[in-house]
């Protein structure tokens, strides 16, 4: 640094306020005044930094307008909420990282009590006496799945564990070398396995596996025939899965337990939204598995839980491990899956009010008169010479693992940016008030209607219209 330059910085750094006249000019502020003090000790430390590293710094940017604004910005950082509302539009609508499903208004009701007033949780008000959380909910449950017995745990992933802790635990569990799964956020079957002590004994080829594949492997330290649904992927061509009911034949004649890892796990059969079979959970009771674990908030459209169903017997075991006071449900949860529960006794019910099955159900002319209305209401607030604004035919996906193949025709609002690129257009949306999360696709940003509700559009209208007056 010359020695004109080191004089120049030493100016600038003798003319950096002090922390108390800083806050003395912001006393104004309602924050809280630890946040307040960080923000501005934040701010003068990196002032005194970007001199020292002889950075481009001048009298102007330490005036006393240009720190305060730069202490608003920061501000106002700080105290948004890390947590916050997103709208969904990439069309995948059980979206893992954005919550997977939305829950029904009966189902929010039920979380405000369970969290705003006392219940009776654990508390049975005939006898008076203790009671137990799963009582609320295993009736409905069996009653639904046709099973003898059920609990819940916190998620499918818990009761994975705890299933295979209570019947395979130091000994072997057969399963097919195609159903060793990975779904997302590293969680892979075969760790979770090795976890819960149970040894884990691979038999056929990623492509097929056979009946005797799995008898041969079968020896005195094997306690049970595991099924995994491949939720993820699909393989296609030379392929062969044994069935279910094959399975459950198969370990009846050697004394072992068959548990099926439904992952998804739909009570509803999806051919009814247009998508291939997949089996239901009462179809699994119904093939005789011994135990069959599901998630809450896949395709069932419910809170984040771990549904477990099955034989008395068996289900009896799993509820004495204790194990499970680890893994357990917490109230809003219980809360919210019993309203769940109670919606599906009437499927019609269930799919117009549960959000991820009315969205599964939407239909295509629905969807593009609500994409039609946003582009209308675009055009009004977006100049033409800043964004073009129009709809097309796309297709949505189910998500959270489910029928990974398949998608379901809709229709998305089409962005195509003249004042920004594309990729500044997707940021700026993303990182907005009201964060919009679409797709990128063959130089246009797509947002599918399926996944964005009516009460969202307008505020979807200002979020994207906000972008283009701040270009
Ligand atoms: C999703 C999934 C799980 C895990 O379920 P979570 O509820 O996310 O814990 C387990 N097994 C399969 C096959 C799955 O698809």
């Amino acid at each position: 640094m010359s020695k004109t330059n080191q004089t120049e910085s030493q100016q600038l750094l003798r003319s950096i306020p002090k922390v108390d006249e800083f806050l003395s000019w912001v006393s104004h502020h309602d924050a809280p005044l630890r946040v307040i003090k960080k923000v501005v000790r934040e701010l003068l430390e990196d002032v005194r930094g970007t001199i020292l590293a002889g950075k481009d710094c001048s009298a102007v940017d330490l005036a006393k307008q240009q720190l305060l604004s730069r202490f608003d910005h920061r501000l106002e950082l700080l105290m948004r909420a890390n947590f916050c509302s997103v709208i969904n539009g990439t069309g995948v609508v059980v979206h893992t990282n954005m919550g997977r499903s939305l829950l029904p208004d009966v189902a929010m009701d039920n979380i405000l009590a369970a969290g705003a007033r006392y219940s009776n949780l654990e508390f049975d008000l005939v006898t008076g006496k203790r009671g137990s959380r799963y009582a609320l909910v295993e009736e409905l449950l069996c009653e639904l799945t046709g099973a003898e017995a059920g609990l819940v745990v916190n998620n499918n992933a818990a009761a994975v564990l705890l299933c295979l802790d209570t019947l395979a635990k130091n000994r072997e569990a057969i399963v097919s070398r195609g159903q060793l799964v990975e779904i997302g956020g590293s969680f892979r079957i075969p760790d979770v396995m090795e976890k819960s002590g149970a040894r884990l004994v691979e038999v056929g080829a990623t492509n097929r596996t056979h009946l005797v594949d799995y008898e041969q492997a079968i020896t005195d330290n094997t306690a049970m025939l595991l099924k995994v649904h491949t939720s993820n992927y699909r393989m296609i061509g030379f392929t062969k899965e044994i069935p279910l009911r094959e399975l459950v034949e198969l370990a009846g004649r050697h004394g072992l337990v068959v548990m099926d890892d439904l992952g998804s796990g739909s009570l509803v059969d999806m051919t009814r939204f247009g998508l291939e079979k997949e089996p239901t959970v009462q179809e699994a009771v119904a093939d005789g598995a011994d135990v069959v674990t599901f998630s809450g908030d896949k395709l069932l459209g419910g809170p984040q839980a771990g549904l477990i169903v099955g034989s008395r017997e068996v289900i009896e075991q799993i509820k004495q491990n204790p194990l499970n006071r680890a893994l357990r449900i917490d109230k809003f949860t219980l809360a919210a899956l019993e309203a769940i529960f109670r919606l599906y006794m009437d499927e019609r019910v269930a799919v117009s009010s549960i959000p991820t099955l009315a969205m599964l159900d939407a239909n295509y002319d629905v969807l593009k008169r609500r994409a039609a209305r946003t582009v209308r209401r675009l055009r009004k607030v977006v100049a033409s010479d800043h964004c073009l604004v129009s709809s097309a035919d796309v297709q949505s996906q189910v998500g959270g693992g489910a029928l990974p193949e398949q998608g379901l025709p809709s229709r998305a609002v089409v962005l195509q940016p003249s004042t920004c690129s594309l990729n500044q257009l997707e940021k700026r949306l993303r990182v907005g008030a009201t964060p919009v999360v679409g797709r990128v696709m063959d130089g246009r940003l797509l947002l599918d209607m399926r996944t964005v509700t009516d009460r969202e559009v307008p505020e979807l209208v200002t979020a994207i219209a906000t972008v283009f007056t701040s270009f």
